[in-house]
């Protein structure tokens, strides 16, 4: 077997030989008000009361929980929390002389970042997430926008080979992005895994681009690199600890942050976040599309897919690139494109693994109509993940103000893509 290399800075944080085993979700018992809000939004029943049918909720197995963070983001008293932060590792890489620090910000981190600073919920504030992240000392300012458009050309066209018959691979397909949904196939859909595109993610597939190509373009010994990963999710956590995400020949992704943590950084900084200019990233893993930016949304990823494999199939572009059937809040939406030279391509949108699992059990017995699948473990998708800020209305105990605020995060993720 392969040796993997790793990059000599402090770390408590876990390596990926335990990453089962970790809890990356914990409840501080003494917070907890027992109310079970938490047990309604986990689609696995990894956490429950830790005495039986009462008491205070606890994750029982880290196997059972897929690190999605919706019980901690929706727990009205603060009592859930994250079991694994990299934010001291990080730091401490930034001040080593030896490291060479690349950021890989995710498309809805720049959606949510601006809430902890005052800004309206879903205020774009990309420019600024680039500049604070230079003021922080990253060495490269990538983007993980970047890789979503290669993720959509390799999965759009591995649709249109199991489409063809090009592989030999059941049908229907579905993303393989969100590490929660991932987690969740293998754990309790197994025999659904050849249904999965193959492709990695956009962070799976640029941590190893970014000590590959990267230290290419660079002139960096790959060695060198530390490469930080910054997530709307929770689960991006476990997933850059995954034993396999090793293909560069060193950990693909050294450590992994959420929103909230990129805040926290910026604020012990002492970074005046509002008074910073917009700044654009690093162009050689910066560049991307507003295709890219829709990732973050459920069904953008479906969206961007299906006009790549319009324009590859017909060899006509899309008069009109917005398809809107796949675009509403709803949990479970279809569509169906006509394809010229291929006939109808009818597709389905999922966000809530609760919403999924009728469709899963279709598949299963193999009563399902379509050929595409997108699934997003958190409602709504990225732009709601378990790793982003906090709203305060949940704190009050108002759904109905934090459904609205969901709602706008979207919005305005649509609106300036
Ligand atoms: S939502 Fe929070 S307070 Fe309510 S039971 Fe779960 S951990 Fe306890
Ligand atoms: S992180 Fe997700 S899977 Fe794990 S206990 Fe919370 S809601 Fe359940």
């Amino acid at each position: 077997m392969r040796q993997i290399e790793k990059v000599s800075v402090l770390s408590n944080a876990p390596r990926c030989e335990d990453s089962d085993n970790v809890y990356f979700v914990q409840v501080d018992a003494a917070k907890c008000e027992q109310c079970g809000e938490c047990e309604g939004r986990c689609a696995t029943g990894a956490i429950q009361p830790r005495n039986g049918d009462e008491g205070p909720r606890t994750v029982i197995d880290p196997a059972a929980c897929i690190n999605c963070g919706q019980c901690l983001v929706n727990c009205p008293y603060g009592a859930i929390y994250e079991g694994v932060s990299f934010v001291n590792e990080i730091f401490a890489a930034l001040k080593n002389p030896d490291t060479v620090v690349v950021s890989m910000p995710a498309p809805a981190v720049r959606y949510g970042l601006g809430e902890p600073f005052g800004y309206p919920i879903g205020t774009y504030v990309g420019g600024k997430m680039f500049a604070a992240l230079r003021k922080l000392g990253f060495d490269y300012i990538w983007d993980n926008q970047m890789t979503a458009d290669v993720t959509i050309l390799e999965e759009g066209t591995e649709l249109i080979h199991r489409l063809t018959g090009k592989i030999k691979k059941p049908l229907p397909q579905f993303t393989s992005c969100c590490p929660g949904w991932i987690k969740f196939a293998e754990s309790f859909y197994p025999e659904l895994i050849p249904h999965l595109s193959s492709c990695k993610s956009p962070i799976g597939m640029l941590g190893p681009l970014s000590k590959t190509y990267g230290a290419e373009v660079t002139g960096v010994e790959a060695k060198r690199i530390f490469s930080v990963s910054i997530m709307p999710c929770i689960a991006k956590k476990y997933e850059a600890l995954r034993p396999e995400m090793a293909d560069s020949g060193f950990r693909d992704i050294d450590a992994t942050i959420t929103t909230r943590e990129l805040a926290y950084m910026i604020k012990k900084a002492g970074i005046d976040f509002n008074s910073l200019p917009e700044e654009e990233p690093d162009f050689d893993l910066g560049a991307s599309t507003g295709a890219a930016t829709i990732f973050g949304n459920s069904g953008g990823v479906m969206e961007a897919a299906l006009r790549y494999a319009y324009e590859v199939v017909s060899g006509e572009k899309l008069t009109v690139p917005d398809i809107t059937a796949v675009r509403s809040h709803k949990g479970v939406k279809e569509a169906t494109v006509k394809i010229p030279s291929f006939g109808e391509l009818k597709v389905c949108v999922v966000s809530g693994l609760d919403n999924a699992v009728p469709i899963l059990e279709a598949v299963k017995s193999g009563k399902s109509p379509y050929h595409f699948i997108e699934v997003m473990t958190c409602p709504g998708g990225c732009v709601n993940g378990g790793g982003q800020p906090l709203f305060p209305d949940v704190r009050a105990g108002s759904l109905f103000k934090s459904i609205v605020a969901r709602m706008n995060r979207r919005f305005a993720m649509r609106k300036t893509a």
